[in-house]
Order: structure tokens, then sequence, then C-alpha cells
């Protein structure tokens, strides 16, 4: 591939936005993307606040329209994970699962993925009722028993979600107070198939072919009992997928990448946008407006760059 102006990491929303910015502004850029477009976006059976869509819209349509819209200004989308990317003082090499990418500066929107619970059987039954996904595997547990792990707005609405169709959800949330915004805790609150178990972790996941019960321990006294589920949904945050730049920007303690207001990272021509950046709110919202300003940023570098030749 000829020498790229920018190459983007990763397609959700701020992949997809700074794709739009880029590629209009006519520059060369290319988009690497190793799974489906869309991110965790994807995911999500609705997305109430993202503005625009009064009734919502969803995830996966969403996905569908920002792609189009990037493709109709030409911006070119590989189908390619990336394996390294090295700095050689004014370019970068990219390295792809099938070639090795020169470009003049680079924008990681490489997201966040789910953070697992690190418990005893969820290896193992991941895929057999373990899941990180409501979106894609809810419809497998029709008037089925589900947990949901968590207490963020990812848990309440998931477990709001998987109410089509299971019978009951149980909500396990370490605290006697949910994380969730408060629209949709009291959506939940207000949900007769859903049971919130308070104070609540689990400690092992058990099936014999898929999960049959998990163990709960009381975070107040330590006492254990047993739930039967079918199924058992994690969303206990997420975790950033920063290591391709781990040795050349500054990440924060918990891995996300430090950046400025213009999503300059601390390595010169290297931009992030998205979860994967350290910030207040992690919403498709902001995403698009940090792939947005990445991109004009990148523009803005480049053009400094070139007027010092
Ligand atoms: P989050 O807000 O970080 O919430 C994670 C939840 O998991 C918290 O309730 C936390 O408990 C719990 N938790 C963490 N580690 C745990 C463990 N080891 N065992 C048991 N529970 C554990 O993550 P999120 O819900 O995935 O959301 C991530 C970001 O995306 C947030 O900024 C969120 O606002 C955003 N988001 C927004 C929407 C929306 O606006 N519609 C939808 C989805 C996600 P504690 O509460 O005790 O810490």
């Amino acid at each position: 591939m000829e020498k790229q102006d920018i190459v983007i990491i990763g397609g959700g929303p701020a992949g997809l936005a700074a794709g739009i910015y880029a590629s209009r502004a006519a520059l060369k850029v290319t988009l690497l993307e190793k799974g489906m477009p869309g991110g965790l976006m994807a995911n999500t059976e609705i997305i109430e606040n993202y503005p625009g869509f009064a009734e919502g819209i969803g995830g996966p349509e969403l996905t569908m329209r920002m792609q189009e819209q990037a493709v109709r200004f030409g911006l070119q989308i590989d189908n390619t994970g990336v394996e390294l990317i090295k700095s050689t003082g004014n370019e970068f090499k990219i390295k792809t699962d099938e070639d090795t990418i020169s470009s003049k500066a680079v924008i990681l929107a490489s997201g966040a993925s789910p953070r697992w619970l690190g418990v005893k059987g969820e290896k193992e039954f991941h895929g057999k009722g373990v899941s990180y996904c409501a979106t894609c595997d809810g419809a497998f547990f029709k008037d089925k028993t589900v947990a949901v792990v968590g207490g963020g707005d990812a848990a309440v609405e998931e477990a709001l979600f998987l109410t089509k169709f299971a019978e009951k959800v149980y909500i396990i949330h370490r605290r006697d107070e949910l994380r969730a915004t408060k629209v949709i805790q009291s959506k939940a609150l207000q949900n007769s198939k859903i049971n919130i178990e308070w104070n609540s972790v689990v400690d092992e996941i058990r099936g014999s072919a898929t999960v049959e019960n998990i163990t709960l321990r009381d975070t107040q006294d330590n006492s254990t009992r047993e739930l039967n589920v079918d199924g058992i949904f994690i969303y206990v945050g997420t975790q950033p997928s920063s290591e391709l730049v781990a040795d050349m920007a500054e990440l924060d303690p918990r891995g996300y990448v430090i950046t400025d207001d213009e999503m300059k990272t601390s390595q010169p021509g290297l931009f992030a946008a998205g979860d994967v950046r350290q910030k207040l709110l992690r919403q498709v919202a902001t995403a698009v407006a940090d792939g947005a300003i990445a991109a004009f940023a990148a523009e803005k570098y480049l053009d400094d760059n070139a007027a010092k030749k």
C-alpha cells in the first residue's frame, strides 16, 4: 500500500468519525479494523442518548450509517488486525496481519473491551452461558433465568434488554446502590422481571455442558448462597485496548492513553480518540467528537510538518 497521510486503528464511532473527517479533507487515509466495524456501539441494542434520534437508534444501524457515510467520502476500510506500530522519526510503520503500512500520522481509536470477572468457571463456560454481549446472545435465553453482573449503565441497560427474552433477570451488584444513571435505574427498579441481589459478588460459575448455577457471596457477612441460572452476562466495566502504543505514548495507571484537548498523545503524530483515551465520559457522542477533533488535529500536524520542509 502506498504511504498514507493518516492510518486510523479501530472502526468504532471514534474511528469512523475520524475517517469521515479525514477522508472529507481529501487526505490519503485508511482505517484498519480487525473485526466487525462499530466496536461496543455495534453490540448495543438501542442508543437512546445520541442526539438526532428521538426514538433512539439501534447500535448496528448507527454503525452501518456511519460506515456508509465514511465510505461515501472515500474512506478505505481494511479488515485486518494490527500487530505493531513503530515510530521512525517523522513517520510510522504499522505492521498488520498482511502488510506493513507507512503513514505520516496515526489515530488510535482501538476502544476498550469488556473486563472479565476473573472467577472460577468464567473461562470454562465462556460461550456456554457466560457472555459479555446481551445483544449478541440474549435471544438464546427465551423464557430462561439469567444473571447480569455489575451496577453501571451497561449492566442495567442490558438487564432491561434481557427482560425481552428471559423470564427472570437477576442483577448481581456488589454494593447497595447502583452506579447507573437514574433514568435507567428507575426503569430497572420498576421492572417486575428484574430482581436485584444487593451486596453480592459471584464466587463461582458452575454447570455441566452449559451454565447451571452460580455461587454468590454476601459482601457484608461473607455468607454464600447458590442461584440457579441458565446464563450469566458480565458487565463490570471495560479495559482500554492500548497495548499497541504502551511503549510509545504516556498511559494513565489504568492503561488509558493520555491526550490533550486536541487528542495529541505524548508521541508526535500519534493521536488517540474514543474509549481508549483517558476521559470523563465514554459515550458514542463523545467518541465521535474525539474522532472529529483527532482528524482535524492530525491534518494540522501534517500541514505544519509540510510547511517545515
Ligand atoms: P462502569 O460504569 O465502570 O460500571 C462497572 C460496574 O461493575 C460498577 O457498578 C462496578 O461496581 C461493577 N464492578 C466492577 N468490577 C467488579 C467486580 N470485580 N465485581 C463485581 N462488580 C464489579 O462500566 P460500564 O457500565 O461498562 O460503563 C462503561 C462506560 O460506558 C461508562 O462511562 C458508562 O456511562 C458508559 N455507558 C453508557 C451507557 C448509556 O449511557 N446508555 C450505556 C453503556 C455504557 P461499583 O459501582 O461498586 O464500582
